[in-house]
């Protein structure tokens, strides 16, 4: 028995079933506490750790959009749950080159997580919380973070939860589900605040859906592999699919304009990808498989380019972010 299970035994035992918000918050912040779970020997690997071409686009996208709001000299780059650093690593290349001199903010809760960032990117500075971040032009990145905030399931009108029925964790009801999730609302209002009031963009990019719909998407992933929610909790990843709907509606509410959501391989297309993969193959013949192979793996529609989808946050005395309408 894992301890966050013998923990969360003993509070059923005490205090009655725990909310399945509850579960996955504490599930996920022992898990990221106490492990790097990304890439080939972890658990799952994200678009970053795939290829150095995916945060070069959104350091490009970025970039554009700063020069043209006029290169703000006091813009910040911000990045939510950065895992390795190496998105960062890769945007902020990009964005030297086109002249941002702006300091670094991380919002990462996992030590083992901010050393790795350390490493990537030297001199930044880490927050616990998004609300930390310090009002600047912001020209933010998220990328798979939203997918590990918690959320609420509602069943027959009431909030779901787990209990412990023989020897097992159970869901207490079973039904139709309804997934809500104030907690990564309250990071696009966060957001939206923040670019409405200093000026910025942030770009969201996640597994998800573009309109609210009924259903469960919790999931566990360990090793590669899908596994049941209430088994290991604590050792494995508890995700949900983000709906990007209900963070635009929070953003647009807190007076932030809000793009479309868009398939990840149709935004990094728009963006130039195909290109920069070109190049970095002729640069380097003997790398071009494996150029073509990751391409393949960030844009297509049967890997990460349909069911991953990016929109973006922006203030509306910003230009309309690269890559969308
Ligand atoms: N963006 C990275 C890592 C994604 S994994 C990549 O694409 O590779 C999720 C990241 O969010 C991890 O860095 C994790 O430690 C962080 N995280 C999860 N929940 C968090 C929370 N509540 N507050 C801050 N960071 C969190």
């Amino acid at each position: 028995m894992t301890p966050l299970e013998r923990a969360f035994r003993e509070r059923i035992a005490a205090d009655g079933p725990v909310t399945v918000e509850a579960y996955m918050e504490a599930c996920n912040a022992f898990y990221y506490a106490t492990r790097d779970p990304l890439g080939r020997g972890g658990d799952f690997t994200t678009a970053p750790e795939i290829s150095q071409m995916f945060g070069e686009m959104i350091g490009a996208a970025l970039a554009d959009s700063w020069k043209r709001a006029g290169s703000p000299g006091d813009a910040i780059y911000a990045e939510l749950g950065p895992g390795r650093g190496t998105l960062a690593a890769d945007a902020l290349r990009v964005l030297r080159a086109a002249g941002f001199a702006g300091p670094v903010h991380f919002v990462e809760t996992s030590p083992v997580l901010q050393q790795a960032q350390a490493k990537a990117v030297p001199g930044a500075t880490w927050h616990d919380n998004l609300v930390d971040v310090p009002a600047a032009p912001l020209l933010m990145v998220a990328n798979e973070f939203f997918d590990a905030l918690p959320i609420q399931q509602i069943v027959d009108g009431e909030e779901r939860c787990i209990t412990v029925v023989g020897n097992a964790l159970a869901f207490v009801r079973d039904g139709q589900v309804e997934e809500m999730s104030p907690v990564r609302e309250a990071a696009a209002a966060a957001i939206g605040t923040c670019v409405a009031h200093c000026g910025g963009v942030a770009i969201l990019i996640d597994y998800g859906h573009a309109r609210t719909a009924p259903g469960d998407t919790l999931q566990a992933v360990r090793g590669h592999e899908y596994a049941s929610v209430l088994v290991n909790p604590g050792e494995q990843d508890l995700t949900s699919h983000v709906d990007f709907e209900a963070l635009a509606e929070t953003a647009a509410e807190a007076e932030a304009l809000v793009t479309e959501v868009l398939p990840q391989g149709e935004w990094l297309i728009r963006l130039g990808i195909e290109a920069r993969a070109q190049s970095l193959s002729r640069a380097n013949p003997d790398r071009a498989k494996d150029v073509q192979l990751a391409l393949e793996r960030l844009t297509s529609r049967d890997q990460m380019g349909e069911l991953f989808k990016v929109m973006a946050i922006y203030s509306d005395a910003w230009p309309v972010p690269a890559g969308f309408a």
